[in-house]
């Protein structure tokens, strides 16, 4: 059975039903999320299932697909970042039921969850930590005291190198 997309969802209802909901939303209705990206029009696709059996405890699994825009940290241009990413999230578990099933949880409002957040937070998660373009001289610019020098001189292993030297 295929289900609607929708922002929100009662889990009591749509547990045990097993249906896929698929669909698409826009990027500019994540507002945390567009705040950390480049607005680009992102349409972000996704599918998913509520289910009971799948963990032996109620969970919403399923997949993302979008593409966004961030500032690529060497030349300062905006840069694809293609998000391609499966997630499996145990819903109101336990602080127990987190630890042994080493799953994260999202939590209903009184049974109610809200779809869009837990699909924001998991595109937050996703998101690089430090963005580069594949090509090492996207900045022509570049000065040779680059970052890459700079994580060579702070890392430790390089200051024993020296050390080993003398
Ligand atoms: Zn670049």
């Amino acid at each position: 059975m295929q289900g609607k997309l929708q922002q929100v969802y009662r889990v009591s209802k749509e547990l045990g039903q097993n249906s896929l909901f698929s669909g698409s939303f826009q990027l500019s209705q994540l507002s945390r999320l567009s705040s950390l990206v480049i607005a680009n029009g992102a349409e972000i696709k996704l599918n998913f299932v509520f289910s009971t059996t799948a963990y032996h405890h109620p969970s919403i699994t399923g997949h993302i697909d979008t593409e966004l825009l961030v500032e690529c940290q060497r030349c300062l241009e905006p840069m694809v970042h293609p998000v391609s990413l499966d997630f499996a999230l145990l819903i109101d578990a336990s602080d127990d039921d987190v630890k042994s099933f080493q799953m994260d949880t999202v939590y209903t409002d009184d049974g109610y969850l809200d779809l869009f957040e837990v699909i924001e937070d998991e595109l937050i998660l996703a998101l690089p930590v430090i963005s580069m373009h594949d090509d090492p001289t996207c900045n022509k610019h570049w000065q040779p005291d680059s970052v890459e020098q700079v994580v060579e001189k702070n890392n430790p292993f390089s200051v024993l190198e020296t050390l080993k030297g003398k």
